[in-house]
């Protein structure tokens, strides 16, 4: 069998230069994290030649006494890991698992009611030219301008008046954490089904520090590569009663052959989620994410314009407002970039500036947490962060300091 370096020496050098891009830089992209090794082997392994569609102990191809095992293990640690009735590991992403959902418990044309993308909801939550806002109606949540919270008096008020089949709560950018019974209670009032989207906190979940959703939604969808720390993929969780709608909104509903290879990944993720290292992981992501909040609110950053939505944070990301900087949210990526540091813009709640340039930044802490910062470390990180976001910052001392920390916490069996 000839090596990759032998067969394609352009995708194999492009490879290595990005484990070196991920070696030499920080990433804080708060969606982001680093796939354990032995993910990445049952990722990389021989499953990816296998069709199995349909389930365990139930699929149209021979040979799939293997894959069997495997799915299996993977559906019954996610339920665990989680608390759940039932499982679908088959989704290929986490948009694929939103899509299924509504597949599964709604029809085209019925409303659905989800967080405003401008205010941190994910496309899939009825975007206008996302499959979410093509083939249903949308109505949208926000956060108060007042104190940048989701405004569950609006959430009532609008379920009342657009009667939803279905109310989604989650977010990829919000710094705090949802009220999942108020939503529960919310959706009983007007008859709708809610589905909480996980996939930026489920690591927290699985090690306890965030609330759960399980006991309060119909469906609980996340991804399984962000905090959860595993392969690129969805999963669904949902009660026993709707988990036959759901697996056939998948397959065959949606997609044919499942990714054995990444359900063997998700399952090896979701034995290191249960274990005590994982808890650790997640509490030094949330301790990161508060440490830079707190810098981030320092006088000498609050005097060069930086805000911190919120007023901090619950979870494992940071929301900086720059509105009253004197950078918008493109430069002061590309600044933070040439210290080192991978970020990315993020429009804030009522930005007055174009998606492509926004007035902000997601900060996120889990990868860096998995890469093994303490305190200490991220009390640096934070230090570089509001230095670089300070109008006459020295950037290439500060990719000196990046270097360092960098040096320090080897990765993926770098020698230090
Ligand atoms: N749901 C939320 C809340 C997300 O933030 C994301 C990704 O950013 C997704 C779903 C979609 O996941 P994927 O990129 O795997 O389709």
């Amino acid at each position: 069998d000839t090596p990759l370096d032998v067969v394609d020496p352009e995708v194999h050098a492009a490879i290595g230069d990005e484990l070196a891009r991920q070696r030499s830089t920080l990433e804080m992209i708060a969606s982001e994290n680093f796939a354990p090794a032995a993910v990445m082997a049952a990722q990389g392994s021989v499953l990816t030649n296998k069709y199995a569609e349909g389930y365990p102990g139930r699929r149209y191809y021979g040979g799939c006494e293997h894959v069997d095992v495997i799915e299996q293990l993977a559906i019954d640690r996610v339920k665990a890991l989680f608390g759940a009735e039932a499982a679908n590991v088959q989704p290929h992403s986490g948009a694929q698992a939103n899509a299924a959902v509504m597949a599964a418990l709604i029809e085209p044309g019925d409303t659905i009611l989800g967080l405003d993308l401008a205010h941190g909801g994910h496309l899939t939550h009825g975007m206008r030219i996302n499959f979410s806002g093509r083939l249903y109606k949308v109505a949208a949540y926000h956060v108060r301008e007042s104190d940048g919270l989701v405004d569950m008096e609006e959430v009532g008020r609008l379920a009342r008046e657009h009667r939803p089949r279905l109310i989604i709560a989650g977010w990829s950018a919000y710094p705090r954490q949802l009220d999942f019974a108020a939503f529960r209670r919310i959706a009983d009032e007007v008859g709708a089904y809610l589905m909480v989207d996980m996939a930026h906190f489920a690591g927290l979940v699985a090690a306890g520090l965030h609330p759960s959703p399980v006991p309060h939604a119909h469906v609980v969808t996340t991804t399984t590569h962000k905090t959860l720390g595993g392969p690129r993929g969805g999963v669904i969780l949902s009660t026993e009663e709707l988990s036959k709608k759901i697996n056939s909104a998948v397959f065959p509903g949606q997609q044919g052959g499942p990714l054995e290879h990444v359900i063997a990944a998700k399952a090896v993720a979701f034995k290191i989620a249960s274990e005590e290292a994982f808890r650790d992981r997640q509490r030094r992501t949330l301790e990161g994410a508060r440490i830079l909040a707190e810098r981030l609110l320092a006088p000498d950053a609050v005097a060069s314009g930086v805000r911190v939505l919120t007023g901090g944070t619950d979870v494992h990301l940071v929301l900086v407002d720059l509105r009253e900087s004197e950078l918008d949210g493109r430069q002061a990526e590309d600044r933070l970039h040439e210290a080192g540091i991978t970020v990315n813009r993020n429009a804030v709640p009522f930005d007055p500036r174009p998606p492509m340039v926004t007035s902000g930044l997601r900060i996120g802490t889990p990868a860096l947490a998995t890469r093994g910062f303490g305190a200490a470390d991220f009390t640096e990180v934070a230090d570089i962060i509001a230095t670089a976001l300070s109008p006459r910052a020295d950037l290439s001392f500060l990719r000196g300091r990046v270097e360092a920390l960098a040096g320090k916490h080897p990765l993926y069996g770098e020698a230090r």
